[in-house]
């Protein structure tokens, strides 16, 4: 089935008095601020971005060298960017889905698979070990076939990566519809194996209480304005003060980046969530899940949903709204027409469910570069070291990207920095006005190949050739 574009009038009532603020910041447990910067400082590292990435990087550095004096800066609150907005799943995948990897880097596929399922199984044992309170589940996912030339994609997809050892089943219409009651599915893809949820939030806020255990000193409300290369160290200019560093980290994802050079490379494209309120027994019952595994439909436009600890369903996607020369900022952060988009859609998924209410809406920035997968590179003779372009799936990815970061720092070659992935970068996005027709024609062609039994027209064919797409 296809989703209808009008927002239904049940949509509207569901959204009335849903909050716009993000569901996992509204919790009780979010710790108080850490001071901000108010004297010049000096450290061995600096790392700037206080969201998984930022905070990764600082406690794999502390792991290396524990006496490594490490400053982490954050322009506002920890988890405030994509990292505390996000769905919670915890995917393996290093290359924004195994068909990604697949079609840039099919030589090294193995080794990315080997090293995304370690990072996985790393991140279990760290929250584990360290007690994080976070709702840490190796819930799997089930990507949902919900128009007819999905299913046998879904079919081929499966023996594509079982020929690689990743071990997923294909349920037919019956076996999906069994498992969770859905007018709207026609198969789906289980992966039991490499995707966990977790509620992002309460992960960030336990990295960042682990990291202030080993003495890494964390500043908010501290915005880095300006870079410099003073030889032997870096230089960062912050509230009027200055702070010296033997090596600095850019941790700062879809915000404007300190490297002209990335900002040419990602696109800061909005993508917005609904949370139900916490459903009753009966209405759980009415939709079965009793797995209560991550779910995502496999169209162009697609939709995330899954559960969380208090029985809500978190449910966003489907729009990526790239806004005129890269626009950034809290004004882009809720759009009454997605979510009411997001809701009708909702209700054609779940129809008893009709009557439910959304508690949260929100809107976060995800930094969506060509390839679909982070790059990295270096700045100032190597002293400065950044990553960027996760493209909305960089949950677990940021933990290898962290660990990559200090390979490159560090100067180690290993067998991270001699990935094509990591030792690449991708295509730059052409300047306006061409970047937002691009952008528009791209958007407008995948929802066009979505409802046209998935046939990619010309463009989207041309670009498919040259490695380039949009995804969010
Ligand atoms: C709505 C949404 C849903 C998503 N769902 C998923 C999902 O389910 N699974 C998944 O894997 N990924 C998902 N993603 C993507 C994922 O959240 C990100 O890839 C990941 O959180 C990136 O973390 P980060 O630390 O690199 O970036 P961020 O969390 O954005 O952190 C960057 C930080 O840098 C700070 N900063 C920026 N500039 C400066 C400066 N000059 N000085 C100081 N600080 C600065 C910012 O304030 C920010 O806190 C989603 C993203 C969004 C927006």
């Amino acid at each position: 089935m296809q989703f209808a574009e009008e927002a239904t009038s049940q949509a509207t009532a569901a959204i009335a008095e849903a909050e716009r603020s993000v569901f996992w910041l509204d919790n009780p447990k979010r710790p108080d601020p850490e001071p901000s910067l108010d004297r010049d400082i000096d450290a061995d590292l600096v790392i700037v971005g206080g969201g998984f990435t930022g905070l990764w990087t600082a406690l794999l550095a502390h792991d290396v060298d524990p006496d490594r004096d490490i400053v982490l800066i954050e322009r506002t609150r920890i988890a405030d960017g994509a990292t505390g907005r996000n769905g919670g799943f915890v995917a393996a995948s290093l290359t924004h889905g195994f068909g990604n990897g697949l079609s840039r880097w099919p030589d090294e596929l193995p080794t990315l698979l080997e090293l995304g399922q370690q990072n996985l199984e790393d991140i279990e044992t760290f929250v584990k070990l360290n007690g994080i309170d976070c709702d840490f589940r190796r819930a799997g996912e089930i990507d949902v076939a919900v128009a007819d030339h999905q299913v046998d994609e879904l079919r081929e997809t499966v023996e594509a990566m079982n020929a690689y050892g990743l071990d997923v089943e294909f349920l037919d219409q019956d076996a999906m519809r069994r498992s969770i009651h859905s007018p709207s599915y026609l198969a789906g893809l289980r992966d039991s194996r490499s995707v966990a949820l977790v509620d992002p939030a309460r992960l960030a806020w336990g990295l960042l209480e682990t990291a202030k255990l080993r003495g890494i000193r964390v500043f908010e409300n501290t915005e880095i304005t300006d870079l410099e290369d003073h030889h032997d160290r870096v230089a960062l200019q912050a509230n009027q003060h200055t702070i010296t560093a033997q090596r600095a980290v850019l941790a700062t994802n879809a915000f404007p980046s300190l490297v002209p050079a990335v900002r040419h490379r990602v696109v800061p494209v909005y993508d917005y969530v609904l949370m139900t309120e916490p459903l009753s027994a009966a209405q759980w019952d009415s939709i079965g899940w009793h797995a209560r595994e991550g779910l995502s439909d496999s169209g162009n436009q697609f939709h995330y949903y899954r559960p969380t600890d208090d029985g809500r369903i978190l449910w966003g996607g489907y729009d990526a709204v790239y806004h005129r020369g890269n626009g950034f900022g809290p004004e882009f952060e809720n759009d009454d027409d997605s979510y009411a988009r997001l809701a009708t859609h909702f209700f054609q998924t779940f129809p008893q469910l009709s009557g439910l209410r959304f508690s949260h809406a929100w809107g976060g920035a995800i930094d969506t570069c060509s390839r679909f997968t982070a790059f990295w590179g270096t700045e100032a003779g190597g002293k400065v070291a950044y990553v960027a372009g996760f493209t909305g799936l960089g949950v677990g990815a940021s933990r290898f990207a962290g660990q990559t970061l200090l390979d490159l720092l560090d100067g180690h070659d290993t067998t991270r920095t001699r990935l094509e992935m990591v030792q690449s970068q991708p295509m730059p996005f052409p300047p306006e006005p061409l970047r937002s027709l691009g952008i528009k024609w791209t958007t407008t062609s995948l929802h066009r190949a979505d409802t046209h039994g998935g046939k990619r027209n010309l463009w989207l064919r041309l670009l498919d050739r040259m490695g380039l797409g949009f995804d969010s």
